[in-house]
This record gives structure tokens, sequence and C-alpha cells, in this order.
């Protein structure tokens, strides 16, 4: 495009994710908040949630982050890899992945999978942003439900086993829309402003009733309970960002 004829156009974008998934100092993936770990399952860098970025990732803290708790997850995997017992993938364990597969590609349901993705692109900029307000972020649960529920009508064309890209964005679609629920349901529940949540209706950061870690479970679709970690305070306090 030329810029001297017609103006270029500026969209946000996603630029970090601080991820959800809380780990140890080595990479292995907690449960709850009594730091129970998930033997051999290890998450690093924007997934991970090992409490390196507080509220808000500061510029350029995410290489660090990669390269000093990716290295530490990679080599507690090996290590756990190298002591574990090998196991059986048992029909229990199968199932319940297999069963979700097959109910997709047996489904002769209507709605489409880049339809529902872009609504709940579209919806979630609007509603879930960067500055939310607890209206809003009421009306994309229910949107969330509304998508839940069309996300079980979903149907795809190629029903094949190899390189089935189309299963796999369907499969995707379900774990944004998990995602999303947890996202939505907690920055509903916290109502304060700290570091990247920032509620128009609840400007001020409230140490009081918020300073620690949301645990959010999926109960069932559109239902998340929540549980709460203690926010572990070092050398350097949470303090207001000013300039
Ligand atoms: C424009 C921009 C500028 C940035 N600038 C800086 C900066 O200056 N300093 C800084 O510290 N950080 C910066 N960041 C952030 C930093 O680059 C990222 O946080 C970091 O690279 C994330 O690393 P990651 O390994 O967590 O995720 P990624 O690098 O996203 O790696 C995830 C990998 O998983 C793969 N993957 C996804 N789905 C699947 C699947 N289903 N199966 C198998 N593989 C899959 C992807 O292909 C990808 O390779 C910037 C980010 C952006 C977008």
């Amino acid at each position: 495009m030329d810029p001297l004829k017609e103006p270029v156009p500026v969209m946000p974008t996603a630029h970090y994710a601080m991820g959800g998934i809380p780990t140890t100092l080595w990479g292995q993936v907690i449960k709850d908040e009594k730091n129970t770990v998930v033997p051999g399952l290890y998450a690093a860098g924007e997934a991970a949630c090992v409490s390196l970025h507080g509220a808000n990732r500061l510029g350029t803290n995410s290489l660090g982050d990669l390269v000093v708790f990716g290295r530490r997850a990679g080599i507690h995997a090996a290590r756990f890899a190298r002591d574990a017992d090998y196991h059986e993938l048992t029909e229990e364990h199968l199932g319940e992945s297999r069963e979700r597969i097959e109910r997709i590609k047996n489904s002769t349901g209507k709605e489409k999978v880049a339809a529902l993705r872009a609504e709940l692109q579209q919806s979630m900029m609007d509603n879930a942003s960067v500055f939310r307000t607890g209206e809003l972020l009421q009306k994309q649960v229910e949107i969330l439900k509304e998508l839940m529920d069309r996300y079980k009508r979903i149907s795809i064309d190629d029903k094949g086993d190899a390189y089935n890209t189309e299963l796999v964005e369907a499969l995707e679609l379900g774990y944004l829309l998990e995602v999303s629920e947890a996202l939505v349901h907690s920055a509903l529940n916290r109502t304060e402003s700290r570091g990247a949540h920032a509620r128009e209706d609840y400007p001020e950061r409230d140490d009081e009733n918020w300073l620690k870690h949301t645990l959010a479970y999926k109960v069932e679709d559109g239902k998340v309970a929540f549980r709460y970690k203690p926010v572990v305070l070092g050398r350097f306090e949470p303090k207001a960002r000013t300039y």
C-alpha cells in the first residue's frame, strides 16, 4: 500500500500472553495451592506462570524467562524421563481423547469451526480486552456459553486420520474456548486493577483482598471454580507503576 495515497491501517495485536499454567522453579506443572506436582508434565515460556513477571511482564523479560526456566524445565524433564518407568497407554487413558475426536469426526452438525473461531476472537476483543468492565465481562460470559453450546454442533469435511489439519483446528477451538472461559471468569471475579488487568469499574489495586494468585478450575461448561495461592513477596514488593 502507498502511504502517500491512503492511511496505513494500524491494528492492535497480541504481543504477549502471561500464561496461566502454574509451575515450580523447575518447570513442573502444579495443580493446586499446595503446589502439588503433576509428575512428568512441564511448562515454560508464555504458557507457564513460574511467577517471574508479577502481574505484568516487563519488556525483554520473556526471553530471560525462556533461557532460564526453559533450560531448567528441560534439565528436569530429561532427568524425569531417565528414571521414570514406561507406562502402557490404557483404554481408560485414551478413551476421553478418542471420544472427543470421534465425536467431531462423526458429527453432522451445521456449525463451522472458522466461523465460531472468528466470533470468539471478535467478542473476546470487544469484551475482554485491555480495559475491562464487569458489564462487558458478564456479557462475554453469556457469549461463551452460547459458543460452547454451538461448539458441540461443529462438523468437519475431512474424515481422514493422516495430516487432518481441519480436525486439529476443531480440537484447538475447544481449547481456545476453555482458556477464554478461565480468562473471562477470572477477570470478572478479580474486582481490582493490577498489572495488565485493568478494570475501569475497579481502577485501584486492592492488596488487602487481591494480593494472591487465582487458580481457575473448570467445573462444567460455563462454570468455573476458584482457589487461591499466596503471593511470595521477596526483596522487591509490588509497587504502583508511576512515571
Ligand atoms: C512482536 C513481538 C516482539 C517481542 N519482543 C520481545 C522482546 O524484545 N524481548 C522479549 O523478551 N520478548 C519479546 N517478545 C516476547 C517473546 O518473543 C515471546 O514471549 C517468546 O518468544 C515466547 O516463547 P515461547 O516458547 O513461550 O512461545 P513460542 O515462541 O510461541 O513457541 C511456541 C511453539 O509451539 C508451537 N506450537 C503451537 N501449537 C502447537 C501444537 N499444537 N503442537 C506442536 N507445536 C505447537 C509453535 O509453532 C511455536 O514454535 C516479543 C513478542 C512479539 C510477538
